[in-house]
């Protein structure tokens, strides 16, 4: 927690701060509702959370009849946590019985899928599992490289192919067939994920899911968002769902933006709770999501 306040805080938390600047007044008056209603807007809340969240801590007002800030912050903090849904169960499924547990991880280039598969194959380590990569990003040259290289960096083996442009459906099946023969705990494979033929993409994650599960059941399938990128991480989750049954949400680079609120925004309109949050490029620089933590650093 401390460590994710640090992040946030260091990333220039505008919705914090601003927060924290309206809720200091001496009353919440009709100016400070607007004001609270576009800081919640800019933090990629969406229309329709704001609209609900604000009306619900007007009623709650009027109800009790205070009007102090601190009264509304702790309204607010509390409203924001149901939102988010401290009921949402975000644990990831990395067991399996009598056989690896699959997850695979998908999202378009440079949301930080490599990243997060190296940063997640770290935190399993340190859980004393043994893990296997797949690099079945077989379209962008540097992919199965870069992530062999976090493969060594974390002391786990990946599974890749030599031949640039191989089937990703045939490498992510190796992996998890090495895993088997390996006795691994986890198979974690990265995907491809090059957005310029939406048609092709999706047809291809399904195809690489299809051809594993001809080999094992997949355990996870984890949608990495990149936070800063708002609306249109939004209509990506859209088309991404759409093709494979996502099962949980990867929010990345939370270290450099004020837009937490997007949270809210993407379990709405996938019904998948973000299960784990990317808080900067280095091998611990992953977490996992917690209600609490995640809406105490939004209002630090
Ligand atoms: P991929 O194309 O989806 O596999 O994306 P990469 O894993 O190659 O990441 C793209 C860039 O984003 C790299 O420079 C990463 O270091 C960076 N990155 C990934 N996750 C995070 C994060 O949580 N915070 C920050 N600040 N950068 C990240």
């Amino acid at each position: 927690l401390a460590r994710l306040r640090a992040r946030l805080v260091k990333s220039n938390n505008v919705f914090g701060k601003s927060l924290l600047a309206l809720l200091s007044r001496d009353e919440i008056d009709e100016d400070v509702w607007e004001e609270i209603e576009e800081t919640l807007l800019m933090a990629d809340l969406g229309t329709d959370s704001t609209m609900e969240l604000v009306d619900t801590l007007r009623e709650r007002v009027t109800v009790e009849g205070s009007k102090d800030p601190q009264r509304v912050r702790a309204m607010l903090h509390e409203e924001l946590v149901k939102l988010i849904d401290p009921e949402f169960d975000r644990r990831l499924t990395v067991t399996a019985d009598g056989r690896p547990a699959v997850v695979l991880v998908v999202g378009v280039n440079g949301v930080g899928k490599t990243t997060t598969v190296g940063k997640l194959a770290r935190v399993l380590v340190a859980e004393d599992k043994d893990v296997i990569l797949g690099a079945a990003d077989t379209f962008r040259a540097a992919a199965a490289e870069q992530l062999t290289t976090w493969g060594s960096r974390v002391g786990v083996p990946t599974v890749s192919s030599d031949v640039e442009g191989a089937d990703p459906a045939s490498v992510a099946y190796d992996a998890v067939d090495k895993g088997t023969e390996l006795e691994t705990d986890v198979v974690l494979v990265d995907t491809a994920g090059r957005l310029q033929n939406k048609a092709n993409l999706m047809d291809e994650l399904g195809k690489v899911k299809r051809v594993v599960e001809k080999k094992s059941e997949v355990d996870e399938v984890l949608l990495v968002l990149d936070a800063t990128t708002g609306q249109n991480g939004l209509n990506q989750a859209k088309v991404f769902s759409e093709a494979v049954n996502v099962t949980g949400i990867v929010l990345t680079k939370l270290d450099g933006t004020a837009r937490g609120g997007i949270v809210v925004a993407i379990q709405k309109q996938l019904g998948v709770p973000v299960k784990l949050i990317g808080l900067g490029e280095g091998p611990d620089d992953l977490a996992p999501f917690d209600t609490e933590s995640f809406v105490d650093a939004l209002l630090e």
